[in-house]
């Protein structure tokens, strides 16, 4: 998959890509990531990409020049048109359903806004999906679509090898993932739970069940909730027994 990111601060973008997971994915050829600087299309003689808002007020604006002309480039290197992702605290929330939506591109754009944001024609002309990573204001878009490409990767057929990939993840069915335990046995004075020492894989599959529901209920009532709609029959049965 390729991610194309247009951005003022393309070193942010491959310093933080290029280790561990999606670094590996990188160097495999499995991923793509190809970080355009919007200031390489200023047409400015000091490389200037914002100006003062019109109407007035704090900050300075991206301008829509730069970063259509980027946009464009990218559009003429693959020879089509990609969905464009401008990262926004305004956008939809992101989930890890749309990361499974966006796993399916085959490219990808994403537009890193900076200071105040970017001019709205620039947004109207070439912006596919507004997505936000959560409900706070960041500096800059480049840590946000770090966290997109980052979820978005793993679902790749090939980043992760298959210990990394064969297990449930948290919001793979709705739920959080149960606790997990590794060596040694006992720490601390805290042992690991007998069921997962016995072998039996239907009590070990029925313990964890139990705890990520234990864990939802707790933690993510909202998805406790949504769940329980979805499975009537799981807590119908329960109540019977
Ligand atoms: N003035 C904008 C507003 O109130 O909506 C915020 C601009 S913010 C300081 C600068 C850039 O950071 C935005 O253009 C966007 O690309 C990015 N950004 C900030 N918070 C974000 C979030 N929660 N999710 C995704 N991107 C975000």
């Amino acid at each position: 998959m390729n991610f194309h990111v247009l951005t003022l601060f393309p070193d942010m973008i491959r310093d933080g890509l290029n280790t561990s997971i999606t670094g590996r994915a990188i160097k495999a050829g499995i991923l793509n990531v190809n970080a355009v600087d919007i200031r390489d299309f200023s047409d400015n003689k000091y490389m200037k990409v914002d100006d003062y808002p019109y109407g007035g007020g704090a900050g300075m604006v991206m301008q829509p020049g730069p970063v259509c002309d980027a946009y464009e480039s990218v559009v003429s290197n693959i020879g089509k048109a990609p969905r464009v992702v401008y990262m926004t605290p305004q956008g939809h929330r992101f989930t890890q359903s749309i990361a499974e939506e966006l796993a399916k591109e085959e490219d990808l754009v994403i537009l890193c806004g900076h200071y105040e944001g970017i001019d709205e024609r620039a947004l109207e002309n070439i912006v596919t999906d507004y997505i936000s990573i959560g409900d706070y204001v960041l500096t800059g878009g480049e840590l946000a679509a770090m966290v997109v490409i980052d979820s978005v990767s793993r679902l790749v057929p090939g980043v992760l090898n298959n210990s990394e990939s064969a297990r449930m993840e948290s919001f793979s069915d709705g739920l959080l993932e149960y606790p997990q335990y590794t060596r040694p046995v006992e720490f601390r004075g805290s042992k690991v739970p007998e069921v997962l020492l016995s072998g039996h894989h239907g009590n070990i599959d029925a313990w964890r069940h139990e705890k990520s529901l234990e864990r939802t209920a707790k933690y993510r009532p909202d998805l406790y909730e949504e769940y329980k709609k979805e499975h009537p029959e799981e807590f119908e049965k329960n109540r019977k027994n």
